[in-house]
């Protein structure tokens, strides 16, 4: 028995060496090997920290960078000319959002990178999460210009194509949550329809097949077709995509089944959720918290109609009047930094540094 214990030791110690070794590694520091720590030369230089480190140093910017504040995960559903409910906004009132955020310095990722903590925003910007429900027409439609398909317009996605042609470091990101009772409708094939979302920069989200309650779903196995098909499905439609981004219908979990929500199979196609949206109403932490909980994560309605308690105009004036709270990047994707405070609360993930400021 202890021999084998001892052998699933070396083992372990043998795959995580390699691990090691295969991971993403940030960019490579300039100073040699061969020479003195460039923070050992004089506190004058700006301090990197190596592949893999947590560095305390000064805080000699005149910003407060914070990597771990917190980052809105924005919930759209119904796009229209007139809002008439809760769950709708007007074309109007989404390119207002976009300007005030914009202005405010949000600045767009996709919600893969904010799980994997591939924050890439300038410095002294906040990343934002953009995420739509339901595959509405509003939300994107193809039509034909000068013979090519084109997003409407009059889309989130046409609107957004419109946005980063005139600020351009506002990139198109987002995601999709489909199901797949057809989605999007205007021309094109469904297939048509995906790919031009992926290639301009966007995600395909999971939705359920059917938009189901996953609480009134009665059994572990129907859970898994509306989950597992809708993954079997997108990819007969985009080969080699995989969905694995789940925001729950209605956002009811099921409570007998969770387990099935997060990870299943359905047909041979095998699934497994990084991540479960709820609906509303709380900022996400950074993903750099050790707390956060990627098979809840929170976002924030973004809908107008009647300002609603916890909707994102509101969160955007408690993060003015709160800014300690917010997420501030130090343009460097491969490094959380951060007030030392948060030395507790830091979760580092693979190839990635952490900096303590003082
Ligand atoms: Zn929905």
């Amino acid at each position: 028995m202890t021999n084998i214990i001892k052998l699933l030791i070396i083992l372990s110690l043998f795959f995580s060496l390699i691990s090691c070794s295969t991971e993403s590694k940030p960019e490579p520091q300039t100073q040699q090997l061969n020479q003195p720590p460039q923070n050992q030369i004089n506190g004058q230089i700006d301090r990197q920290p190596q592949d893999g480190q947590i560095l305390e140093k000064e805080n000699t910017a005149n910003v407060n960078y914070n990597e771990m504040g917190k980052v809105m995960v924005l919930m759209y559903h119904q796009f229209v000319d007139k809002e008439t409910n809760e769950w709708t906004r007007s074309f109007d009132n989404f390119r207002k959002d976009l300007q005030v955020l914009y202005d405010k310095g949000y600045r767009p990722v996709n919600l893969r990178d904010y799980i994997d903590g591939n924050i890439d925003v300038p410095a002294g910007y906040t990343p934002v999460v953009f995420t739509f429900d339901d595959g509405t027409s509003g939300q994107f439609n193809l039509v034909e210009k000068e013979g090519k398909p084109a997003a409407n317009p009059k889309s989130v996605v046409g609107i957004m194509e419109e946005f980063s042609k005139t600020h351009p470091d506002f990139p198109l990101k987002g995601t999709f949550f489909i199901n797949h009772t057809g989605f999007f409708h205007g021309k094109g094939t469904p297939q048509e329809r995906l790919k031009y979302l992926i290639d301009k920069g966007f995600e395909i989200g999971n939705h359920t097949v059917s938009h189901a309650n996953l609480r009134k779903v009665a059994t572990a196995e129907d859970i898994q077709k509306e989950i597992g098909s809708h993954v079997k499905k997108t990819a007969e439609l985009l080969p080699g995509y995989v969905v694995d981004e789940l925001a729950l219908p209605l956002g009811i979990m099921s409570r007998k089944y969770p387990e099935f929500v997060e990870k299943g199979e359905y047909q041979g196609t095998k699934y497994q959720n990084r991540v479960i949206l709820l609906v509303g109403s709380n900022p996400a932490p950074s993903p750099a918290n050790k707390d956060v909980n990627l098979l809840k994560l929170p976002r924030i309605r973004a809908m107008g109609y009647k300002p609603v308690a916890n909707d994102m105009y509101y969160w955007l004036d408690y993060f003015d009047k709160n800014p300690e709270e917010r997420y501030l990047s130090d343009g460097n994707k491969d490094t959380f930094t951060m007030p030392v405070k948060f030395k507790e609360q830091v979760n580092q993930k693979p190839g990635k540094n952490i900096v303590l400021l003082k």
